[in-house]
């Protein structure tokens, strides 16, 4: 049986634990609820119990259960983004988590533009660079947010976010995480602030928080295995 208020309350304190652990106590960390192959009831559950971010990685099957829960949450938008699919995003999610490529910039950017309204984003990096996962490598993410800051005024870049290689022990991404903050540090572009980095799921999420995550995005130890 799905015990939502209990899975909730041990991810938190598993959360302050790791940050006390790594000296962060004073911090915040933003739990996104990941509710890919949730159904909207549930997810309703989550925000009745407390929750109010949470992450779906595709519109289409977004949307529809966007439309059943109340105002007042926070959508972030997590997955691969096609640029003929900005134009529903914008409207409806607070945080654009896969900025990855300046086609994408661009569409977004003109999008806002038309809406006369910045849009809150994290550049990916695919920092173990692998094959199979999207984002820019370590070496390439400077110049990328330096352009895309110069160009695209339409664009906030609030900070960066990675997903790490899927292994059994999470000691063994901890550097990943690491290598995220410290790019995160080393970028110096006028007017950006990178403040948050989403890093850590199910898998690692406390390692993440010990480096520095600012967003954990956790679907399976919430909701448990759905799919
Ligand atoms: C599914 C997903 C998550 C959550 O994964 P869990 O292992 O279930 O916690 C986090 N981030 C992204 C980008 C995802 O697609």
């Amino acid at each position: 049986m799905l015990d939502l208020s209990e899975n909730i309350k041990r991810v938190k304190e598993r959360i302050n634990k790791a940050l006390e652990r790594s000296g962060r106590s004073g911090d915040k960390v933003t739990l996104i609820a990941v509710t890919k192959y949730v159904s909207p009831h549930i997810i309703k559950e989550a925000a009745n119990l407390g929750l109010r971010h949470f992450g779906e990685n595709k519109v289409q099957e977004a949307i529809p259960k966007m439309e059943e829960l109340p105002e007042g949450l926070y959508w972030h938008f997590i997955g691969h983004l096609q640029s003929n699919k900005v134009k529903y995003v914008l409207p409806r999610f607070y945080m654009i988590h896969s900025l990855d490529r300046f086609s994408l910039a661009k569409e977004i950017n003109k999008r806002a533009q038309q809406k006369g309204e910045a849009v809150k984003a994290l550049v990916q990096v695919n920092v173990a660079e692998e094959k199979s996962k999207y984002g820019l490598s370590l070496k390439e993410t400077g110049v990328f947010i330096e352009e895309v800051t110069q160009k695209y005024p339409y664009i906030k870049i609030e900070g960066l976010m990675t997903m790490a290689p899927y292994v059994e022990n999470p000691e063994e991404v901890r550097s990943v995480f690491r290598r995220l903050k410290d790019l995160s540090l080393s970028i110096k572009v006028g007017g950006v602030e990178l403040k948050e980095l989403s890093m850590g799921m199910t898998n690692d999420f406390e390692v993440a928080v010990e480096e520095g995550a600012t967003m954990v995005r956790i679907g399976t130890a919430i909701f448990g295995d759905t799919d």
